[in-house]
């Protein structure tokens, strides 16, 4: 027989919102103590928004390591688990070890996925020879290592076409980077590109006014709706989609700072 929990409130995904929302949920209310459980697979919780400083070269990735036990707010109840089904009409999940998880309310809170094949030949480009990312713990300090031995040309920054975790991500890492080549004496010899799939350098208009007037005194060339979706790591290219146009655009890149396209999870997919 397959085993039973059951708890007043489960949440799906011990990330920044699953643990947030546990803890103030414990916090509102003592009964609820021992009735709410997290479900997580992970046994390390990474503090993401300190990778961009990891690949700016102002802190360590270590730094934004704990263990997830640690971080479990006390009264409630972590179960290592990956969620593999929901069965919203009998408010049960089932997991991936086999326990069915009842409940009277349910958090999805699992994050977004990053899809690293989502451009062709990101994968195995990633870390190597120019190409870098800071959306992963695997692959942030490959941004910094970059950016420090940067000797002058084409840094392109890109923005993929779908939603990011952290909207700013993408352009802060450019912006450190724009920093640190102005102080290593490089930047003269350098062009920057934020390369975006977005028709507008941020969703918010008041933001968006803003960092226009920041691009154009950095010096930054901005190229709207372009989307990319191949990387050639042997002649240092990026192929990107014209949204508007349908027409394909080589870029040549020296340094090439990728945020990858991501997707819901393909459990809640
Ligand atoms: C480089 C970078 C910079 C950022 N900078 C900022 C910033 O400056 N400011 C800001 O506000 N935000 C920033 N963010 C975004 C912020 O980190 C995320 O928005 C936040 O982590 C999202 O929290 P979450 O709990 O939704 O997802 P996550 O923190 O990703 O957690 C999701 C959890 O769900 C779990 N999970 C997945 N599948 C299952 C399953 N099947 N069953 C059970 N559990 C599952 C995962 O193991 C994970 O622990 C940044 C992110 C990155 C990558």
């Amino acid at each position: 027989m397959a085993r039973q929990a059951r708890y007043t409130i489960v949440i799906v995904g011990a990330g920044t919102a699953g643990i947030s929302v546990a803890a103030r949920l414990v916090r509102a209310s003592k009964t609820l103590k021992g009735q709410i459980a997290i479900i997580d697979p992970q046994t390390k919780h990474y503090y993401q928004p300190l990778w961009t400083l990891v690949g700016g070269g102002a802190a360590k990735k270590e730094e934004s390591e704990r263990d997830l036990a640690s971080l479990i707010p006390a009264g409630v109840d972590l179960i290592g688990d990956a969620v593999t089904e929901f069965r919203p009409n009998q408010n049960t999940l089932l997991t991936k070890q086999g326990t069915i998880v009842s409940y009277d309310y349910l958090v999805a809170a699992a994050g977004l996925q990053i899809d690293w094949d989502g451009v062709k030949g990101l994968k195995d480009a990633v870390g190597k020879n120019g190409v870098c990312s800071n959306y992963s713990y695997h692959t942030v300090d490959s941004t910094w290592e970059n950016i420090r031995n940067f000797k002058g040309g084409t840094a392109i920054f890109t923005h993929p076409d779908s939603p990011v975790k952290c909207g700013g991500a993408p352009q802060k890492i450019m912006y450190l980077a724009d920093d640190y080549f102005r102080k290593s004496n490089v930047r003269n010899q350098s062009d920057m590109i934020f390369a975006s799939a977005k028709s507008t350098i941020f969703d918010a208009p008041k933001y968006a006014n803003a960092l226009e007037k920041v691009v154009r005194r950095k010096d930054i060339q901005t190229m709207y709706k372009r989307n990319l979706i191949e990387i050639r790591p042997d002649s240092k290219e990026a192929l990107f989609e014209n949204l508007e146009t349908g027409e394909q655009e080589v870029l040549a890149y020296d340094l090439l700072h990728v945020t990858p396209p991501m997707k819901a999870p393909l459990f809640i997919k």
